[in-house]
């Protein structure tokens, strides 16, 4: 078995990776590994993703949580025990979640949590498309498509709604929606998994960011956005559910 960490630079995930390093027998391997351990919180996690997105489905993720409670973060710190009895047995628990994938000028890319298309130098148009179909105009800060377990994060606070994990859909919303008798517009909108999102910006300047990422563009005719048949795997640790996550990040103690 071959493993690589990813980790936040900070003291106590370093001190775990060196931990981790000591106590376990496997063969590390950055380029091709089987296990991937982050350490860390969500961002760490997305970090882990894009570094990995080219053997990600061969990959199985070990995701320790160090800082922010996080949604992508099975373990705690004090569960090494658990985690090393969980990689013993020959057929562990695993969570899969759906990505996004999209493309645009001839490139294809990947995001967990979402894609965002806007234009920093002026009001974002976009024609937006439904499977070939005109669906609406849009004007606005930009339009954000969110997977199910990407909709706790931006997308939340753009007003759209949590989905369920085990959903596979795709969420999107008008980022900051300019609205007038002449241009109206729905958000958010949930498409099943079979339908393609097409959006074809009337700017020149596009920028599009994707989970931690951000590129801008120039130019682009169009970007084409499905839910993946790819899915992220993650060691599951089976006493946290969708309920336990949502119930302590957002609600707290009552
Ligand atoms: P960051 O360090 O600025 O932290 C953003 C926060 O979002 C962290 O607390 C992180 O734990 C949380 N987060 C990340 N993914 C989440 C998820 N799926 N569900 C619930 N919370 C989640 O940024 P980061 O850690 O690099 O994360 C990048 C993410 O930040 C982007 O994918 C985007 O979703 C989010 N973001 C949010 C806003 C906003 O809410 N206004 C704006 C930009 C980006």
């Amino acid at each position: 078995m071959k493993v690589s960490f990813v980790y936040k630079r900070d003291l106590e995930s370093i001190k775990l990776k060196e931990q981790l390093i000591e106590t376990l027998t496997y063969e590390i391997d950055e380029e091709n590994p089987d296990i991937v351990f982050t350490i860390g919180g969500d961002g760490t996690v997305l970090d882990a993703i894009r570094k990995y997105k080219h053997i990600l489905e061969d990959v199985l993720f070990v995701t320790i949580h160090t800082g922010n409670l996080g949604f992508y973060t099975e373990f705690l710190p004090n569960q090494l025990d658990d985690v090393f009895e969980l990689l013993s047995k020959n057929n562990p628990s695993v969570k899969t979640y759906p990505l996004i994938a999209f493309s645009y000028d001839g490139e294809e890319e990947i995001a967990l949590n979402e894609l965002t298309l806007s234009d920093q130098h002026r009001v974002f148009n976009a024609e937006v498309y439904v499977d070939d179909l005109f669906l609406m105009h849009v004007r606005g800060n930009g339009v954000c498509v969110a997977s199910p377990t990407g909709s706790t994060a931006y997308n939340k606070s753009l007003g759209g709604a949590v989905m369920d994990s085990d959903m596979n859909a795709l969420q999107m919303t008008v980022i900051a929606p300019f609205q007038t008798a002449k241009s109206r517009m729905i958000s958010p909108l949930v498409f099943s998994k079979h339908r393609t999102i097409t959006i074809k910006p009337q700017t020149r300047y596009l920028d599009i960011t994707f989970d931690r990422m951000i590129i801008s563009k120039e130019n682009v005719k169009e970007v084409t956005i499905n839910l993946s048949d790819k899915r992220v795997r993650f060691l599951s640790n089976d006493t946290l559910k969708f309920a336990n996550r949502i119930f302590e990040k957002f609600i707290g103690e009552i």
